[in-house]
């Protein structure tokens, strides 16, 4: 990995200035890092409809597989004062295309917690024949 984990926690911490989080005030930023060293930035962005927010996680995949990236390696979370552990969606969400990448968190980036997506959702949901 080009980067250290505190290095993509630091994009995460400054990106979730960006989100958009009226309703519940928890602002978060991610940062995901493909393959071949670039970075998607994501934030969580709220709506009055509340089912049709997206957190920071998938906005940073949503962002990165519209420009055609595929490959990940890393993705940073950051939140104010606590550890943002990527919620069941977004796991479910990474796990089509990252099984094996690794999610950082922690409450500073000098206490980071990293561990690999399939530690946090195990057994994840997949059909069989999906094309990549
Ligand atoms: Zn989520």
């Amino acid at each position: 990995m080009n980067f250290q984990p505190s290095q993509l926690y630091d994009i995460a911490q400054t990106v979730s200035r960006n989100a958009y989080a009226p309703y519940s005030g928890f602002k978060v930023g991610a940062a995901l890092l493909t393959e071949d060293g670039r970075v998607y930035s994501g934030v969580n962005i709220e709506n009055s409809s509340y089912g049709a927010t997206i957190c920071a996680e998938r906005t940073a995949f949503v962002k990165a597989i519209s420009e055609g990236e595929k490959q990940f390696t890393a993705i940073a979370v950051y939140a104010e004062g606590e550890e943002a552990i990527p919620c069941g969606i977004c796991r479910q969400f990474m796990y089509e295309f990252a099984p094996e990448i690794m999610v950082i968190t922690g409450t500073s980036r000098d206490e980071l917690n990293v561990r690999t997506l399939t530690e946090l959702l195990p057994v994840g949901f997949s059909l069989k024949g999906g094309k990549k």
